[in-house]
């Protein structure tokens, strides 16, 4: 039987571990959870009225955000997981009519957008009592997903297969061997999903990457809101997003900081700025924000033209990285795809993206000093 590693437990490492046929290959997955952007996520997808003009990217966060149902079907997700709870838009009334008309016309290839329909400013407070009101567009296909409990659950299911889990920071020896600790292993195939830590994983093996961390921070309120757990996601008008999840859980977020890069401490700013932003949206800004809350950070993966990336780099190794603020909705799909390849050969992902060679190179003279 192949040996495979995984290095990154976030949501693609932990899906590809899920979807590799466990008859052909024994799979070992290595994870350093430390800045993990899945467990840190917001939860949002939604990505069908996004004005990114990107198309290979939105042919994918489209299918990302279409693969659900078949995720939640495979791995028993119940509610407090994911749910299909609809999004709100929350826009001046002007721009209402010209988002009801993209999200029409997307909808002839995305019928997984479900119901569209324009919301006075009452009836989005109906939606949402939180909310003071304000018109909005809601689609019914959008959902929430919870990172971290996605995690727990797919680990479960992983280990249940015969997933090994190593608790451990990895590196490369070579293409074939994975070190860690004291010891080395070697490798038929290594997959390697660690967002944006991959340019420091490739780089003794001479690869440049084309990637740079962004830190994102979120606030996790615990309000008295006990049917929360119906309540729509609002994406609001500017940085911040509400997102409501069951027993009054409510997160606010998030923060793309780039000049922060990889630091993981929570600051009074974010809250600042997450909080001022919301306030004016809020019926009662005190049931939310003067509640208890928790930070949550981690670290994103950009690339120069903010597109992820994906695939077969060499003999014995996979990648997949550059997920950005989008990675929850095209990362599970992008595991499958991955897991398909390695199951069956296809590799189906040309529409989705541009060569591997746009974001990683081989440097020759470096590898030959
Ligand atoms: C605050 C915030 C809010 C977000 N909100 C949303 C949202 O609403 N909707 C959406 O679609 N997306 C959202 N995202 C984006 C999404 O979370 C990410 O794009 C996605 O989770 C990336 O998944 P990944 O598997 O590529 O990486 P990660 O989840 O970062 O997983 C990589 C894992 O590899 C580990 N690792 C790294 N190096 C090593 C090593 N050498 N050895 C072992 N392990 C290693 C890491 O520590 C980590 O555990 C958000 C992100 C953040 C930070």
């Amino acid at each position: 039987m192949k040996k495979i590693a995984i290095i990154g437990g976030g949501i693609i490492g932990m899906t590809l571990a899920n979807y590799i046929d466990q008859k052909k290959y024994h799979v070992t997955l290595f994870d350093d959870p430390t800045g993990q952007a899945t467990s840190a996520s917001a939860g949002i997808i939604s990505p069908w009225l996004s004005k990114r003009r990107n198309k290979q990217w939105y042919r994918l966060a489209k299918d990302g955000a279409g693969f659900f149902p078949k995720l939640i079907q495979d791995f028993q997700l119940d509610d407090t997981i994911y749910r299909q709870s609809g999004t709100l838009l929350l826009r001046p009334e002007k721009q209402l009519a010209e988002l009801l008309a993209l999200a029409e016309e997307r909808k002839k290839n995305a019928p997984e957008i479900g119901t569209i329909k324009q919301l006075s400013a009452e009836q989005t407070q109906q939606e949402l009592p939180l909310l003071r009101p304000h018109p909005a567009l809601k689609v019914s296909g959008g959902g929430r997903l919870d990172g971290k409990a996605y995690l727990i659950q797919m680990h479960k299911l992983a280990e249940k297969k015969g997933v090994d889990f190593i608790s451990q920071r990895a590196q490369l020896a070579d293409t074939t061997t994975v070190i860690y600790g004291e010891k080395r292993e070697v490798f038929d195939q290594i997959i390697l999903t660690v967002g944006p830590h991959l340019k420091k994983l490739l780089a003794p093996l001479n690869y440049q990457v084309d990637l740079r961390p962004q830190k994102g921070q979120l606030l996790v309120f615990q309000t008295a809101f006990k049917n929360s757990g119906d309540f729509p996601v609002a994406m609001l008008d500017g940085e911040a997003d509400l997102i409501p999840f069951s027993a009054g859980k409510i997160l606010l977020g998030a923060t793309h900081e780039n000049e922060a890069a990889w630091d993981l401490k929570e600051t009074p700013e974010a809250f600042e700025q997450l909080t001022n932003s919301t306030r004016k949206f809020l019926a009662e800004p005190e049931r939310l924000l003067e509640q208890s809350f928790h930070y949550r950070v981690g670290t994103r993966a950009y690339t120069s033209d903010f597109a992820p990336f994906f695939g077969q780099l060499n003999d014995h190794l996979l990648v997949a990285s550059g997920l950005g603020s989008s990675g929850l909705t095209t990362g599970p799909y992008i595991g499958y795809l991955l897991a398909d390849y390695l199951n069956t050969g296809n590799a189906n992902w040309q529409e989705y993206q541009k060569e591997l060679s746009n974001y990683i190179q081989f440097e020759k003279t470096l590898a030959s000093n």
